[in-house]
Order: C-alpha cells, then structure tokens, then sequence
C-alpha cells in the first residue's frame, strides 16, 4: 500500500496538508484514525494554523497502531518518532493500509531525523516537501527550522526533551540565513 510523506519546516503548513487530504475520507465511510506523539503537548487534535483540526489519538510509539483495523492511519509530528518506528509502518503498507505521515524533515541542526531517513528508504509514492515563509529574510523558502533561547540560535547540544514553557522558539528559515556550527 502507498506512503505519503508531508514534509517541510514549521509553518509551512504540513497540519492542513495533512487534515485535507484525510477530510473526504469522513464522508466516504473509510476506516481511518490519526496518530499524535504523546510529547506533542499542543491539543488533542491535529491543529493547523489556519485553525482547521481534526480529532487526533495520543501515541507514545507506533506500536499502538499495529492492531487497529484501519484503511488509512495518518501520523502527526512523525519526527518525534523513535526511528524504529518506520518498521512498524512497514509493516502497515504490507497489511494494506495506506499511510500519510506528516512533520519535520531536518532537526535544529539542518540534519535529517533518523525516522525520517527510515521513511525515505521504503519508497514512497509521494513525498511533498512544504516551504515557509523566512523569518529573517521574509522570503517565501525556509527550509529548515532554526531553534533559538534568548533570542540565540542554538547550534548545538540541544537537551533531548525541550521544556514546553515556551523558552526554546522554532523558526522557519531560508538556506542563506541557517545558521550551522
Ligand atoms: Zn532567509
């Protein structure tokens, strides 16, 4: 069965991607559910900031999904997976169950998540790879996603659970004003 990936940096609308593609799918009478990392803290549904959202289920790991009955499982945020997970939705695709997987490509240091690499190496079928506006430069091709404290990007060293207190900021930035170590 096919996987589709959504991929991009914050804001670039990756959660209303997601949403559309599942929102015929709740007149059509197909089994479908959509998965959220339980780090994810923001809501109980996939939430897109031009304030669509959909009922989402809270998952610690993709496990969870193995025995449901599903034609169609769409995964939120899936870089906060463990890249063990990508076998799970291997599995998935080999039971006939289609599945559309949204979230970040590269982490805060432009590098790619191991899940995500996982992911890429089973074929998809379609991968869309989103672009935001900069919020340096303005211009409409952030790429990557910078991570600031204090108003400082932060190039490494980064602690693996990020306080939700709102001290660490995620932007969308383009090529040029990413900034590496
Ligand atoms: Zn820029």
């Amino acid at each position: 069965m096919d996987l589709i990936l959504i991929l991009g940096p914050m804001k670039s609308g990756k959660s209303f991607d997601l949403i559309s593609r599942f929102a015929s799918l709740q007149y059509a009478e197909i089994p479908f559910k959509i998965f959220q990392p339980e780090k994810n803290t923001r809501d109980q549904s996939v939430w897109s900031r031009n304030g669509v959202s959909l009922g989402a289920e809270k998952i610690s790991d993709l496990r969870a999904i193995k025995k449901e009955e599903l034609k169609v499982a769409g995964i939120d945020e899936i870089h906060m997976f463990n890249d063990e997970d990508a076998y799970i939705i291997e599995e998935m695709l080999k039971r006939g169950i289609k599945v559309i997987a949204s979230g970040l490509d590269t982490d805060y240091k432009g590098e790619m998540f191991p899940v995500i690499k996982r992911l890429l190496s089973m074929g998809p079928k379609h991968v869309e790879f989103k672009r935001a506006v900069c919020e340096i430069c303005k211009n409409p091709d952030a790429v990557y996603t910078q991570v600031y404290k204090n108003n400082e990007p932060i190039l490494t060293g980064i602690p693996s659970i990020i306080p939700e207190d709102g001290s660490y900021v995620y932007k969308p930035v383009c090529r040029n004003c990413f900034l590496r170590k």
